[in-house]
């Protein structure tokens, strides 16, 4: 049972030296719970987050024990009835061969069948797919017509978040990071506009974004904060609703900022929403079953970026932060 464990806290970027690819026994299941043969994970922003001796959502992950990740797996020896041995299976579980699940912990069983891949729970119909979803369709309530401003917009969230957006009637603009991928907004997700933050600075930025959105964006979906957030509120309609949904310029960053210019939001009667997608678990099937419904329509389009391999773990997750990773990043352990 290979291991990836977090050994040091990163500080800033993380370096391989922050974890260690260890080896041992396979468990067995504990009384009245089992053990999960990991064949996806889930390789997340908010994991670097978890990696931080912070305050936040969920308990910090502590020193030697595997990163914590969501996974997809296969039952593989058990002590529940309701999970019998090869019974697929999501939870929330580490970067490792097998997890142990013990009763009550978070696992849900999953109709592997009823997808091309396993791995679709853990972009469309998994979180990411569904922190697009509820994000906008609960948190920001769109109407048609309205201006959408999404920022990381090439990554999981922002392309899901854009391709809603236009099937709910907005006009929507993306900020991803090169011209390749402000090509693949327009071309493959159907994006009104697309603007390339990187080589721009603060001015630049502001005024790239007013030629796109002259009336300023209703909404703005933020999933970078920095000073791409800098440059956006500069740019917002009165009454603007900014979802804050994630800030991946800031983790690895050596201190937080915070956002200047606030008064931006005073001046446009604006909202800033925090958005946890663990608010909508209870409400899960309903938006798994309306993003399958627009896959299957050929209205949404969905790209997994997988890497294969416990050992190449830590290469992999940094695409994240490099931004090589094209679609929901998922690493492929068996
Ligand atoms: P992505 O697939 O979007 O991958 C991350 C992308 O972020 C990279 O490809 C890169 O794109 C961009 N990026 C990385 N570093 C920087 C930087 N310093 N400045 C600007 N952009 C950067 O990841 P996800 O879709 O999984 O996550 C997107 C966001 O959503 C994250 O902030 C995450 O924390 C958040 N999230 C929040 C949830 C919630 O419940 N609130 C749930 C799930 C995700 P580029 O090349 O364009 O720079």
């Amino acid at each position: 049972n290979r291991r990836f464990l977090l050994v040091r806290r990163p500080r800033g970027y993380p370096v391989e030296e922050d974890f260690s690819l260890i080896a041992s026994d396979i468990p067995s299941p504990p009384k009245g719970g089992f053990v999960v043969r990991n064949h996806f994970a889930s390789l997340d922003p908010a994991q670097r987050g978890w990696m931080d001796d912070e305050e936040s959502y969920l308990p910090p992950i502590a020193l030697d024990d595997p990163v914590r990740a969501t996974t997809i797996g296969m039952v593989h020896a058990s002590d529940h009835p309701s999970f019998p041995v090869g019974q697929w299976v999501m939870g929330l579980n580490a970067l490792e061969d097998f997890s142990v699940v013990v009763p009550g912990g978070f696992t849900m069983p999953i109709d592997a069948a009823a997808v091309a891949s396993p791995s679709h729970y853990l972009s469309a119909l998994g979180a990411v797919g569904l922190t697009a979803y509820f994000g906008l369709v609960e948190a920001a309530r769109p109407k048609a017509g309205e201006t959408l401003l999404v920022s990381g917009a090439a990554g999981a969230v922002g392309s899901a978040v854009g391709q809603i957006g236009k099937i709910l009637g907005c006009r929507v603009i993306g900020i991803a990071g090169g011209a390749e991928k402000c090509r693949r907004l327009l071309d493959d997700y159907g994006f009104d506009a697309a603007i390339d933050y990187k080589g721009k600075d603060h001015a630049a930025l502001v005024e790239a974004i007013a030629q796109a959105a002259p009336e300023g964006a209703d909404i703005v979906f933020e999933n970078v904060g920095g000073h791409v957030l800098e440059a956006e509120v500069f740019n917002l309609a009165r009454h603007a609703r900014i979802i804050l949904c994630g800030l991946i310029s800031e983790y690895n960053a050596a201190s937080r900022e915070g956002l200047r210019n606030l008064w931006q939001i005073l001046a446009r009667c604006a909202t800033i929403h925090g958005f946890l997608i663990s608010d909508y678990v209870d409400r899960f099937p309903e938006g798994a079953t309306q993003m399958a419904q627009w896959l299957a329509d050929g209205r949404l389009r969905v790209d997994e970026d997988i890497q294969y391999g416990l050992e190449n773990a830590y290469s992999a997750f940094m695409r994240l932060f490099t931004g090589e990773n094209t679609g929901k990043l998922i690493l492929r352990i068996v």
